[in-house]
């Protein structure tokens, strides 16, 4: 089989309460708590537009690695209007359709300008899948990134599942994906670099856009991958 016209690839099983099973879904947790979630108010400086604020998680200080998560955000910069992202403050901001959003370590995140609600909670549940792999997951205390690469012993069992690409919605990004990933692997200079970040890119398009978290999983792991060869080549 070549790589080409790759159709299936093999994932590990992950602990039920490692973060990368749980996800970080926005629509879980309004199931759970539906008020508290969400506080919805007019925009100060903009009428007729929105600003909500969400939480991911309410416990504790530190939810996201900020390390982790400008570099995520960094994969996907060119699909920003405008992105600072700060590891030592743990503060990212970025405009993105033309809303502002603020993600924050702690789980909280900022929505401005934003046109009504249904526009609020889908924004939320896309930024929730592009810092998913920041979160920091609870079973190892790791980047979920990092649970996701493989490495991480305590998360990941050395049993394999088999995902198949036909059964997976917009699983040519994810085939492209492996492809660009396998390419990286036998490149150097700038062309390992292009090959990873394409790579990088459609990993994290894919876990943004699948419809439910089984699947998106698959795009972390692939971006995972992808960092690790990135920190090993450099
Ligand atoms: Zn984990
Ligand atoms: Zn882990």
């Amino acid at each position: 089989m070549t790589v080409g016209e790759q159709t299936q690839v093999l994932v590990p099983k992950f602990r039920e309460d490692c973060l990368v099973s749980k996800g970080i879904e926005v629509r879980d947790l309004l199931k759970v708590r539906k008020e508290t979630i969400l506080y919805v108010q007019p925009c100060a400086s903009e009428r007729g537009k929105l600003m909500a604020d969400i939480e991911l998680q309410q416990a504790k200080e530190r939810f996201i690695d900020p390390t982790a998560l400008c570099w995520l955000l960094e994969t996907h910069r060119r699909r920003f209007a405008e992105l600072k992202c700060s590891p030592n403050l743990g503060v990212a901001k970025l405009k993105w359709r033309g809303r502002e959003i603020s993600i924050f370590k702690n789980g909280k995140l900022k929505i401005q300008r934003a046109l009504n609600r249904e526009e609020i909670l889908r924004l939320a549940n896309s930024v929730s899948r592009l810092v998913w792999g920041a979160a920091l997951c609870e079973v190892c205390g790791q980047p979920v990134l990092r649970c996701a690469s493989g490495d991480c012993e305590r998360c990941a069992s050395a049993e394999k599942i088999i995902m198949r690409f036909g059964e997976i919605p917009n699983a040519e990004l994810l085939r492209k994906g492996y492809l660009n990933l396998e390419k990286a692997q036998k490149l150097s200079g700038d062309e390992f670099e292009k090959s990873l970040r394409t790579a990088e890119f459609l990993a994290l398009h894919f876990t943004m856009e699948s419809p439910n978290k089984e699947d998106a999983v698959l795009g972390l792991i692939l971006l995972g991958k992808a960092k690790k060869l990135g920190t090993r080549k450099s």
